[in-house]
């Protein structure tokens, strides 16, 4: 059998040979924007795949070409999966080494290849990942927002309605959420978070970013839907919205609280207890706590109380 042909990838004029790869699905990150955000690692990966499976071959030519890459394309996208899908899975039984890669940042991330990875792992057969840029991470690392849970949606719907109902889904959960939107989508839907979310709710626009034209804007939800209404952004859009301010104490969350201090204490220091855990007026706790008191004492008199049935029908 003949030796594999020596592969090769161009940095500036330079060239570096590109390692034989291991057979596998290779899913890699490419720029959004700026073409120096190329990793050698993927370089090297794109030089040395049998087949380069990408978005639209026109756009990953551009990528190619500036560094010299001569590996053959194939279109995957979500219009044609169902031709090309098989075809790309009788390349990577067959052994051979495919490179998934879409016109912009990450793979599979709102961009196509979930089936495609969901059979090559259901097959057992290797899939490697050569991480790299990602517009939700470039957005999230750059918004000042917390990064410790963060909650990526995606691209809301675009009707109003099916948008509203999933921006309510989003309305408490407990942290940071990133989303992608088209810049003529971007004002109707920043003025539904705002009425859903809370005009409060810190939040960041970022554009464009690894561009020429590269902005970011940080402002509350309210302030963000006025600006964005008069003047559309142009370019491409991540959101990032800060998680929704800690849940104050409500009156039922109070009386569990008491209730429960009142099995171990008297009512002055339950009173107590509570107003330190949760802010709340203690003089007011403790007129609760009697209330709760006097019913607790109640029911311990009641002899039907504790929830048994002790009468007929049982
Ligand atoms: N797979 C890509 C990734 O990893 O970021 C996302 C692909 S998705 C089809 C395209 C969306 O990503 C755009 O509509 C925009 O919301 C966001 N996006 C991509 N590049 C961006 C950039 N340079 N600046 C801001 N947002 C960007």
């Amino acid at each position: 059998m003949p030796d594999a042909p020596v592969r090769s990838f161009a940095v500036d004029a330079r060239s570096f040979t590109a390692p034989a790869l291991a057979p596998g699905l290779y899913i890699v990150a490419t720029p959004i924007g700026h073409l120096g955000d190329m990793t050698l690692r993927a370089l090297s990966t794109l030089a040395a795949a049998d087949l380069i499976a990408c978005e639209d071959t026109r756009v990953t030519r551009v990528l190619t070409e500036r560094y010299g890459i001569r590996t053959p394309t194939i279109a995957y996208h979500e219009h044609n999966s169902g031709r090309q899908l098989p075809k790309l899975m009788a390349e990577l039984v067959a052994g051979r080494s495919v490179a998934l890669v879409s016109d912009a940042g990450t793979p599979l991330i709102s961009d196509p290849g979930y089936r495609l990875v969901a059979e090559v792992t259901a097959l057992g057969l290797p899939v490697i990942p050569i991480p790299g840029p990602s517009a939700l991470l470039a957005a999230l690392v750059v918004a000042g927002l917390p990064t410790d849970t963060v909650l990526f949606s995606g691209f809301l719907p675009q009707k109003g309605g099916p948008r509203r109902r999933r921006i309510e889904t989003l309305a408490i959960v407990p942290a940071t959420l990133v989303l992608y939107e088209s810049p003529h989508r971007v004002a109707e839907t920043l003025a539904d978070l705002a009425a859903i979310l809370g005009a409060d709710r810190p939040a960041v626009v970022a554009r464009e970013l690894t561009k020429l034209y590269e902005t970011v804007v940080r402002a509350p939800l309210g302030e963000l839907a006025e600006r964005f209404a008069g003047a559309p952004p142009k370019g491409e859009i991540v959101l990032v919205i800060g998680p929704p301010p800690e849940r104050e104490t409500s009156e039922a969350d109070a009386d569990q609280l008491l209730v429960a201090a009142l099995a171990t204490m008297p009512a002055s220091a339950a009173a107590g207890d509570v107003a330190r855990a949760t802010g709340l007026d203690r003089r007011e706790l403790y007129r609760r706590a009697l209330e709760l008191k006097g019913a607790l004492q109640a029911d311990d008199d009641d002899p039907d109380a504790d929830g048994r049935d002790d009468g007929e029908g049982a």
